[in-house]
């Protein structure tokens, strides 16, 4: 496994993180499955074009699923918007690899979401699980 931190300036932002993935897993090389996993309740990632128009929509329609409610779970720290959008959207991604390159669309990208930012260190792990040798 192989890890990254991302820092996020805003308490909602969406960071392209493609190139940092791309790095670490041209550097193991090979073939197989990468799983990018952040282990946190309240940042989460997607896949999709990285295009300034559609990520503003996608900040649009995660706020209007979560933050306009008084939800339970506010009474604790204020963030259940962030911890409910992160649960939908989940906090992984499998992403193919053929010898040493993510086997994205042309367009697709690897997202990742903040919802209760500003954070210095947001964990990226990504978990190569090698092909099998014929
Ligand atoms: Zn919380």
């Amino acid at each position: 496994m192989r890890e990254f931190i991302i820092s996020t300036s805003a308490r909602e932002e969406i960071v392209d993180i493609t190139a940092q993935v791309r790095e670490l897993v041209a550097e193991e090389g090979g073939g197989g499955v990468s799983m990018v996993f952040v282990p946190h309740c309240t940042c989460a990632l997607y896949l999709n074009e990285n295009e300034s128009g559609l990520v503003q929509d996608t900040q649009e329609l995660l706020a209007g699923l979560a933050d306009q409610k008084s939800w339970r779970h506010d009474r604790i720290d204020d963030n259940a918007g962030a911890h409910l959008v992160c649960s939908l959207l989940g906090a992984s991604v499998l992403v193919p690899v053929a010898a040493g390159k993510l086997q994205l669309g042309t367009w697709q990208r690897i997202m990742l979401v903040e919802r209760d930012g500003p954070r210095s260190r947001r964990r990226v792990q990504v978990w190569l699980l090698a092909e099998r040798e014929e």
